[in-house]
């Protein structure tokens, strides 16, 4: 049976750096010189926040059938979903993946998502 992808949300701390919860790789922020750089590990799904996706891994896109699509279309699929980016990545169903969601606080009200699955 599939199971949705566990989640975990930051909301007080949500600054914290998000490492993978499977390797440890920081995937987010660990240049110094440039905090907005993205680090994927084998094992990171997605990096996404409310109005963009900044990372799809092949095995994300295979999964929630978005091979082969453009940016374009990807983004007609998840701005059309209840939840707009948070609510499509919710629909990942692979074995133990993993969801960290950090919401900034109002009036920000911005989230970052992350997802990660083990690997074979
Ligand atoms: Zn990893």
């Amino acid at each position: 049976m599939l199971s949705p992808i566990q989640r975990t949300e930051l909301r007080t701390y949500y600054y914290t750096p998000v490492h993978c919860p499977f390797c440890g790789t920081r995937v987010m922020g660990a240049d110094p010189a440039d905090e907005t750089r993205i680090t994927a590990c084998a094992h990171t799904l997605f990096i996404a926040h409310d109005t963009a996706f900044e990372y799809r891994s092949e095995r994300f896109d295979r999964h929630l059938d978005l091979d082969g699509l453009t940016d374009e279309e990807v983004e007609e699929r998840w701005s059309g979903a209840e939840g707009g980016v948070d609510g499509f990545t919710n629909r990942v169903t692979l074995a133990d993946a993993i969801k960290v969601a950090a919401y900034a606080p109002a009036p920000s009200a911005y989230g970052s998502y992350y997802g990660f699955a083990p690997t074979e």
